[in-house]
């Protein structure tokens, strides 16, 4: 019998367990304290457990399931990214940033995405499978034990989160449980596409999230070329299920918009973009297009990304540009894991596109 993922196990369910072996109660407070605050990373470490208790522990449960494969840090900017190894032999990518006091983990939450964005190179690898809610939260320990705990933590990484929300709703849970990672719901962001009964979903996520649409095109037809999804999920659905998320949540909704050169920063789509963001109440991050060899896509100037900014502030849109970071190092989504698809053979890669 394979052992279950230790990551996979929240707080209620350790206490039982350890309750189970006959332990006093303190002894299940010690285990999670070596969990999440010393970030301890095998059961041997818990010097102040009994050896029965760690060797009942080791005999359930496997101490995590991902395998850091490599590790890459910017020489510009200190971002760090992860590649780590499933069980099965794929993939996913879990980055590290910091901004002075701020350091924020970017976890993944699906092995690919079937979501094919066209700007995307983790839509351009294919989607494997879902994480397991342990494998989302163990990303979060690798990186705090590696470098820091993150102080914020973003959904932003490989897949839509929506399209694997319980697992998501799940791994919140244990980021906001004060004997895990006990990390603020305000400081914890989910990122979709617009997955509308995933949205309805979330919200009621007893401890509500920030959500940011990864909204990119400003109407349905350029939308739909740039996000196929646009076409399950139109804006005419998407912006009143994150009217309804505000109203239920009272969490401000931020928009992402990816700049491509000579796509979508025209006059008539700030126009557009600004009235989206002011119906809405909804903060602007722009980031400029990260360069994709497959998109045939351009990644703009920075006289056209101010200009576009400018444009928008000028038609009273809160909007921002987002330093890209990483750039150095493979930083856009899928990158890293897509380098590593591409030293398998051609026929395995050519299975897994859709
Ligand atoms: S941008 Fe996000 S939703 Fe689109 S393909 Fe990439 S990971 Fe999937």
């Amino acid at each position: 019998m394979s052992l279950r993922n230790l990551f996979d196990v929240g707080p209620e369910e350790l206490r039982a367990f350890v309750a189970g072996l006959g332990a006093p109660r303190f002894c299940a407070e010690q285990v999670l304290h070596w969990i999440y605050r010393r970030r301890a990373d095998r059961f041997g470490a818990m010097a102040n457990v009994p050896a029965s208790v760690r060797r009942a522990l080791q005999a359930e449960y496997r101490f995590g399931v991902l395998a850091l494969l490599e590790r890459q840090q910017s020489g510009r900017d200190l971002t760090t990214k992860f590649l780590l190894g499933l069980p099965e032999g794929d993939g996913i990518e879990a980055v590290f940033m910091r901004d002075r006091d701020r350091v924020t983990g970017c976890l993944s939450v699906q092995a690919g995405c079937p979501l094919a964005c066209r700007f995307c190179a983790t839509g351009y690898a294919g989607f494997t499978r879902n994480l397991s809610a342990g494998e989302i939260v163990e990303q979060l320990h690798i990186i705090a034990r590696t470098l820091d705990p993150p102080t914020h933590v973003v959904y932003m990484g490989m897949g839509e989160p929506l399209l694997n929300v319980a697992a998501v709703m799940d791994s919140i849970r244990r980021l906001t449980d004060p004997a895990a990672f006990g990390l603020s719901p305000r400081r914890i962001t989910v990122s979709t596409a617009g997955i509308v009964p995933g949205i309805e979903r979330l919200a009621t996520l007893e401890r509500p999230v920030n959500l940011a649409l990864s909204l990119h095109a400003p109407n349905d037809a350029l939308r739909a070329e740039l996000m196929p999804i646009n076409r399950q999920y139109p804006l005419d659905r998407v912006i009143p299920a994150l009217k309804r998320y505000l109203r239920e949540t009272g969490r401000r909704i931020t928009l992402e918009y990816i700049m491509i050169a000579g796509c979508n920063m025209e006059a008539a789509h700030a126009a557009e973009l600004a009235a989206i963001a002011r119906e809405n109440a909804a903060r602007i991050n722009l980031v400029a297009f990260n360069p994709v060899r497959e998109s045939g896509l351009r990644t703009p100037s920075a006289e056209e990304e101010g200009a576009f900014r400018d444009r928008l502030r000028a038609l009273g849109a809160d909007a921002m540009i987002r330093f890209r970071r990483g750039r150095d190092i493979n930083a856009a989504c899928g990158q890293l894991r897509g380098r590593r698809l591409e030293t398998r053979s051609e026929p395995d890669r050519t299975a897994r596109r859709r």
